[in-house]
């Protein structure tokens, strides 16, 4: 094993981290973590200091770590064939059993699974099979793509531009032209305060209503947005949001895509998001949740009426031109396989369920009294802890105060992890579905243990 100076200086000299400020990490400002090891909800460094990740990795390590099954199967695949491509027909029983099991799981209506990496290049496939779609009917000015502020998507060109955050946009000289967003559902940060959640969803639709108008609604091809806003502050949509916008869309033949890279496969307690919602998709994006981030794996689920266009155009158009190197990967097929049986096999959507609203309800008698605790708010094994300098007026603190970030840092003194979102102050939690009841009171006890060290 490598000495701890020496990994820290290769670190600091060679590895150029995503999302990090990269000054700091390079000059050794901020600290650097190197996790060694991890079991069930927990990690350890390699100082050998343990914390109970209630962020799941980047929500991701749905089904905890450490899952043998799981690391059986890829080892086993990986010895059988490691690699065949998917290319002109090509599979491999893993990739091909794997989009059957998908299916079985999903929505009504889902018609074909292709399989990327990752969920931005998901959300990339997504967007090219739109353009693709409305080329094929014959609409090629349709094709603009409505997003919403503050959802994520990606940070590649078109779904950095997808996602509604400023922080993905700056210096990158995006979003592009073809993307334009729409207001959040973000009910504590409504226009005006004396609003009903009803009145905001009236007025979320009015806006859309009206960017469509602006717009032209022959000029736009799809809305995409998450069931559950994530990363832009862990949302969930006011009641009856996702059919009012729905019906919109409807009427506009605009294609609707869920980006189910977050709640797909059990985070909300039910397979989908849009189970949850009643949301009824052209396109679902998954990744994370589909191998537990075992093996690098996502995919885009096409829906009946996109599939059968899509089918008819390769008529006349030959192949489609779209395919990575690693679509379908045997390994990632391989994890996926065993992490949706084990997901079966332990009742882990009906667990996140359960266990998720204690944990929600077990936040809310921690820190829900708080002066400065506007909102704890969430649906299944998500939530979060939104604060605010004066919650009576609605007032939110100065950003440069990093009020979240620090009361994540208080929280991981005390051995637990959370995450600070990107934009706001608000801490978030996304805890493995096997979370138990006793992990669920110690997070929500040691979060009003950093709430109070931080805010009083
Ligand atoms: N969509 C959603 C909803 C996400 O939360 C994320 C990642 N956090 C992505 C897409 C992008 O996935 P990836 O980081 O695997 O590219």
């Amino acid at each position: 094993m490598l000495r701890n100076d020496t990994l820290d200086q290769w670190d600091r000299e060679a590895f150029f981290h995503p999302s990090t400020h990269l000054a700091q990490h390079a000059q050794g400002e901020a600290p650097n973590r190197v996790i060694r090891t991890a079991s069930g909800c927990h990690i350890e460094d390699r100082d050998g200091n343990r914390f109970l990740d209630a962020f799941a990795g980047l929500y991701c390590v749905n089904v905890g770590y450490g899952r043998m099954e799981i690391a059986e199967a890829i080892a086993e695949q990986a010895k059988e064939l490691a690699y065949y491509h998917a290319y002109v027909g090509h599979g491999t029983e893993a990739s091909i059993t794997l989009a059957k099991m998908i299916l079985d799981r999903a929505p009504d209506g889902m018609s074909k699974v292709y399989f990327g990496l990752g969920g931005s290049d998901a959300n990339e496939t997504n967007v090219k099979l739109i353009w693709y779609y409305n080329n094929i009917l014959g609409r090629p000015e349709k094709k603009k793509i409505i997003s919403r502020w503050r959802g994520y998507h990606g940070s590649g060109l078109m779904t950095g531009s997808l996602t509604g955050l400023e922080l993905f946009h700056k210096k990158f000289d995006l979003p592009l032209a073809q993307v334009i967003h729409t207001e959040a559902p973000y009910y504590l940060r409504r226009p005006d305060r004396e609003m009903s959640e009803a009145a905001f969803v009236d007025h979320l639709v009015a806006e859309l209503e009206a960017l469509i108008e602006r717009e032209g609604a022959d000029t736009i091809a799809a809305f995409i947005g998450e069931p559950l806003m994530g990363t832009g502050g862990i949302v969930p949509p006011p009641e009856g949001y996702w059919p009012a916008i729905q019906k919109v869309l409807d009427r506009h033949d605009i294609l609707l895509v869920a980006d189910e890279v977050v709640t797909g496969f059990g985070r909300l307690g039910t397979m989908f998001g849009s189970d949850h919602y009643g949301i009824r998709p052209d396109l679902i994006t998954i990744a994370k949740g589909l191998t537990s981030a075992y093996a690098p794996l996502s995919g885009s689920i096409v829906g009946d009426k996109m599939w059968k266009v899509l089918e008819q155009g390769t008529d006349e158009n030959g192949p489609i031109g779209h395919g990575w190197t690693y679509s379908a990967h045997p390994i990632g097929a391989a994890a996926g396989i065993a992490n949706l049986r084990l997901i079966d096999d332990l009742n882990l959507v009906e667990n996140a369920g359960r266990v998720g609203r204690m944990f929600n309800e077990a936040l809310q008698d921690a820190v829900g009294g708080h002066a400065h605790v506007a909102e704890v708010r969430g649906e299944g094994m998500i939530a979060a802890v939104e604060f605010q300098k004066d919650v009576a007026a609605g007032t939110f603190f100065d950003p440069g105060d990093k009020i979240g970030a620090q009361v994540a840092g208080k929280l991981l003194e005390h051995g637990v992890i959370g995450r600070a979102m990107p934009q706001g102050d608000i801490l978030g939690f996304a805890p493995p579905f096997s979370l138990t009841e006793s992990e669920a009171a110690e997070v929500a006890d040691k979060t009003a243990k950093a709430v109070a060290a931080v805010l009083g």
